[in-house]
């Protein structure tokens, strides 16, 4: 079986999310991995360090920046050419864009978002979760075609790179004329914290914060442990925190080691984006609040007392 891995990268570095696609458990497979974008031959050595047979590197001007259109223009070409049976991408917001761009333009079998994919004898199986993540469904591929599909982060663990390991580097050309789109600009967004979707530790705080001004509590214990900040929808539509910190079924779907909820009911289309989270902290005051059923440590608690001494126990942890 041949695998093909897309080497998703920002600023000149593998995202965590692309290296965790190298830690699958491919058996005998011959993994080849792919690279787009302008000036990509630095990836070369972090990506051979991380057990592939073939690496396959695509420069073009026109993949300075990523728009589906190019990218899928790109590396339809270059996977019609490779003729791989899987093609691997993380679940990241450009995965979710390009996969399904080119399973339709492969005529390709798609799954999304999957927490378990198994690659036994030949035959292929992932899992993904459904209806909001209360159950789990195993998605089995028929026949020969080509299959697509992108693996949630966090739910592997990336191996560790291999100084001793090389690979074979091949340089593929694609040609790629009148593109119906161009980014003109990005704007960088004004947060200083990690993305939820990218955070190792997650501090999320709900309706019960009460105003903006006070998820500066949130915003401290979250510095205080190199934490993301996270919130509910019900804190989200009440103006507290912007859209982009939104967990949950309508907001970012999370899987971080660990992930604290203050003053979070746990409504299930809240838990819909944080329930494959490795450890969950509740704090709440409400002893029979829902996200006690899911959380593996729980504080019957006010948070504005819990959280300030946590901080402050974080602080003395940091400093000492
Ligand atoms: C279609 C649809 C999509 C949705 N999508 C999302 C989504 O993506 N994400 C999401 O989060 N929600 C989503 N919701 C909303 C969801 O149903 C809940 O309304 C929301 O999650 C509740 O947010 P909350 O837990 O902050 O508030 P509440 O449910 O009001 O809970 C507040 C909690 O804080 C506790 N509390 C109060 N004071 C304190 C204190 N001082 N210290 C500690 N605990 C305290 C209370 O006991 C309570 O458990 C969606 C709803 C619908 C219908």
């Amino acid at each position: 079986m041949k695998i093909l891995i897309i080497a998703e990268h920002k600023n000149g570095a593998l995202s965590e999310a692309a290296m965790e696609l190298f830690g699958l458990p491919f058996g005998q497979a011959e993994v080849h991995a792919v690279a787009a974008g302008e000036g990509v031959e630095p990836l070369a050595g972090p990506l051979g360090q991380l057990g592939v047979a073939k690496l396959h590197l695509i420069n073009s001007p026109a993949l300075a920046s990523y728009t589906g259109e190019s990218f899928g223009q790109a590396l339809g070409q270059f996977i019609q050419q490779l003729a791989p049976d899987v093609v691997l991408a993380a679940h990241t917001p450009q995965g979710r864009d390009l996969a399904p761009r080119l399973a339709a333009v492969l005529d390709a079998a798609l799954a999304t978002d999957c927490i378990q994919v198994s690659l036994d004898g030949g035959q292929v199986t992932a899992r993904r979760p459904v209806y909001a993540g209360k159950a789990t469904a195993e998605v089995e591929f028929n026949g020969d075609s080509l299959k697509v599909i992108t693996v949630r982060p966090r739910t592997v663990k990336a191996p560790e790179p291999d100084a001793s390991r090389s690979v074979e580097v091949t340089e593929v050309a694609v040609e790629l004329p009148g593109q119906k789109t161009a980014l003109k600009e990005i704007i960088a967004s004004d947060n200083v914290r990690p993305d939820v979707t990218e955070a190792a530790i997650i501090v999320t705080g709900g309706r019960s914060l009460g105003s903006a001004e006070n998820f500066s509590i949130i915003e401290n214990f979250a510095d205080s442990i190199g934490a993301a900040v996270g919130s509910s929808r019900a804190a989200v539509d009440a103006g507290y925190r912007p859209y982009r910190d939104q967990v949950g079924q309508t907001g970012k779907v999370v899987s971080p080691q660990v992930y604290i909820a203050c003053g979070v009911s746990g409504a299930i289309q809240h838990l819909a984006g944080m329930r494959t989270s490795k450890h969950i902290v509740a704090i709440n005051t409400d002893p029979e609040a829902p996200i006690f059923q899911l959380a593996d440590y729980g504080i019957v608690g006010d948070l504005f007392e819990v959280v300030p001494q946590l901080t402050e126990a974080a602080k003395n942890r940091n400093r000492s």
